[in-house]
């Protein structure tokens, strides 16, 4: 199937799974995902399914980018953070939706790939760290947006404490083999509210940063 006519079905799968705001639609149809993918996987790069990427990670499935984008409910002015650089897709994504993006990532050679993907596409807005994402990135708090790509069995304290009032935070919870769900964390003054969304699959969020080589 030509590219085109594959991105035109990937963007109506999207919008029968729930997701209708355009501004994230248009991104997903006009990012290059096959810029995130290994090469062997470049013409599978429309399909609605997560791939491998190195170190036995996952570059997330376009519906829950999509998804996760949508219930973080972005916008021009925002501060996001990320906790899982992954691919650098996810990041990306944010990238033309928010006016920063800081994403952090226990992989260095992920990282490494992921920086230059976002060089080669011009994008100037996001900073990363090698390092723990259950520690958040205290001396860029607080942040507007908070987005985790892996899941936890709690929520990590300090990532709720680096919220900002007014701020939202869409993460999966739950074990890596059993129930995981997508939560929404919302700040206001009186607290912090929490919904639950929908059924995950996500990589674990392992603690600690992981040894090179
Ligand atoms: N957002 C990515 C997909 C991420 S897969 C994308 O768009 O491609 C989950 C990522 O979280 C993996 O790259 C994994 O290495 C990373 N990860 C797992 N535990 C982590 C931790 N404690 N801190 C930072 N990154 C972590």
């Amino acid at each position: 199937m030509p590219l085109r006519a594959q991105k035109i079905k990937l963007i109506m799968d999207l919008r029968r799974g729930g997701v209708s705001d355009r501004r994230v639609l248009e991104v997903i149809e006009t990012l290059p995902r096959e810029a995130f993918v290994p090469e062997s996987f470049r013409d599978r790069a429309y399909e609605n399914t997560a791939l491998p990427i190195a170190d036995g990670q996952t570059i997330s499935q376009p519906q829950t980018v999509a998804f996760m984008t949508q219930a973080l409910e972005v916008g021009p002015r925002l501060k996001v953070l990320e906790i899982g650089t992954g691919s650098g897709y996810q990041a990306a994504v944010l990238s033309r939706l928010c006016r920063r993006v800081y994403s952090v990532e226990r992989y260095r050679a992920l990282l490494k790939e992921a920086e230059a993907r976002f060089a080669a596409l011009g994008i100037s807005n996001i900073t990363t760290r090698h390092g723990d994402g259950h520690k958040g990135w205290v001396e860029q708090a607080p942040f507007d947006r908070i987005i985790v790509t892996a899941a936890a069995p709690q929520v990590p304290p300090a990532l709720v404490d680096q919220l900002a009032e007014g701020g939202v935070m869409v993460i999966p919870v739950g074990e890596e083999a059993g129930e995981q769900r997508l939560l929404r964390l919302r700040r206001t003054a009186e607290g912090v509210a929490e919904e639950d969304l929908i059924h995950t699959k996500f990589v674990p969020l392992v603690p600690g940063v992981a040894r090179d080589g």
